[in-house]
């Protein structure tokens, strides 16, 4: 069963917005590029992971990114709470050759073309996790066997390790992987464990972007994007948002845009910088349009910030 479906890192969905927005001649467009092609990669790779398990028996309860509280940070891609115990799964969705090297532990990627990347051995990372998560468990009283995997979820890489260490897995082994754990004698419930995971769940995001990143705020294309054409020319015409290159309408294509706002630029917004997002100048229209999406922060009735709703 799904307790916390699969959902995009906001990475993925930070980087897309950037991309949209920042002119490709910006220097450290290339460097954006490949970097959400990498989150991409990643999230694709979750995501078949989390379907493939979905398929197998219910008597197990799967988690999809689970970041929480404790000594070492608990950072977790896929987390399987079942009867015999806790496993905390590390994806990697990597192509080509990948070395696992013990001394130092490192992972080296070389792609087809010959080009060599080295990683953080995976293992350094899931050992941290299930240690973090005995600490988390023992904070609550909780006690059950915790496992971990690194797993590999398509058959276009060829591993090779150094050494031995936790076990490194094909996603098409994990069925047998999951149904032939030793039996656990401790009497612990599944929903106990699983609502002390949901009540502590942490989000965590790179938001604003343009901070994270260093990026001038100048750099960002201002306007709404027309989910059509994408061109940047869309305008407000009596109730609705009209695209003069395709003359696409939409009543609702604000609301991108002041997503795009929260994960590029910041989460507090002011009626100036709406207009100036939403290409207006009607200070009412950006009033209604800001109350009916924001909370209210703080400020005089002229310069009153509003605070922009947290993504899910
Ligand atoms: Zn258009």
């Amino acid at each position: 069963m799904i307790v916390k479906p699969f959902s995009p890192s906001p990475f993925t969905l930070g980087l897309e917005a950037l991309l949209a927005r920042l002119h490709p001649a910006h220097p450290q467009f290339p460097k954006f590029e490949q970097e959400l092609k990498r989150q991409q990669a990643g999230d694709f790779g979750e995501q078949y992971i989390m379907n493939e398990l979905q398929t197998l028996s219910t008597d197990f309860q799967l988690f999809h990114n689970v970041i929480l509280p404790s000594v070492f940070a608990v950072q977790i891609d896929i987390l399987i709470v079942t009867p015999n115990g806790i496993i905390i799964l590390e994806i990697k969705n990597i192509k080509g050759t990948v070395l696992l090297k013990n001394n130092p532990r490192q992972l080296v990627r070389t792609t087809e073309t010959g080009e060599v990347t080295v990683f953080t051995h995976p293992e350094i990372q899931l050992e941290q996790y299930i240690q973090g998560m005995k600490h988390f468990l023992q904070q609550h009283n909780i006690t059950i066997p915790i496992y971990g995997a690194i797993v590999f979820p398509f058959n276009n890489v060829q591993i090779q390790r150094e050494g031995e260490g936790l076990p490194i897995l094909m996603a098409k082994d994990l069925p047998m992987y999951i149904h032939t754990l030793p039996l656990c004698t401790e009497s612990t419930s599944i929903q106990n464990i699983t609502s002390k995971i949901m009540k502590n769940i942490k989000t965590k995001t790179p938001y604003p972007l343009c901070r994270y990143y260093n990026i001038d705020i100048n750099s960002i294309q201002m306007g709404i994007r027309c989910e059509k054409c994408l061109h940047y020319s869309m305008t407000r015409q009596k109730r609705t948002w009209h695209c003069a290159n395709c003359q696409h309408t939409c009543v609702r294509a604000h609301i991108q845009a002041l997503r795009d706002y929260y994960m590029l630029i910041g989460n507090t917004i002011t009626n100036k910088q709406c207009r100036q997002l939403l290409n207006i100048e009607n200070t009412h229209l950006a009033k209604r349009i800001l109350q009916a999406s924001c909370k209210v922060r703080g400020g005089s009735t002229k310069n009153r910030i509003y605070t922009l709703p947290e993504l899910p």
